[in-house]
């Protein structure tokens, strides 16, 4: 289950929190209430899908690279 990384626009407060990946975004702030969660790049997932792939080549970036890796798709 991927961990997505939250910021408010209000306050500040930043945490991660553990969803499915059809949960439903969260847009209120645990600290002051205000709906201005904004969600940033999954840094666990991001290392994640980069640490799986064995596979590079020539013509296709790395996982990480910006480019979609056949190995990992
Ligand atoms: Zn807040």
């Amino acid at each position: 289950m991927p961990f997505y990384e939250y910021r408010c626009a209000e306050c500040g407060h930043e945490f991660e929190v553990m969803q499915k990946m059809n949960d439903a975004s969260l847009r209120n702030c645990p600290e002051c209430g205000k709906p201005e969660l904004d969600k940033l790049i999954s840094v666990a997932g991001f290392q994640l899908k980069g640490g799986s792939c064995s596979r590079p080549t020539d013509d296709v970036p790395a996982c990480g690279a910006g480019g979609a890796c056949p190995a990992c798709e």
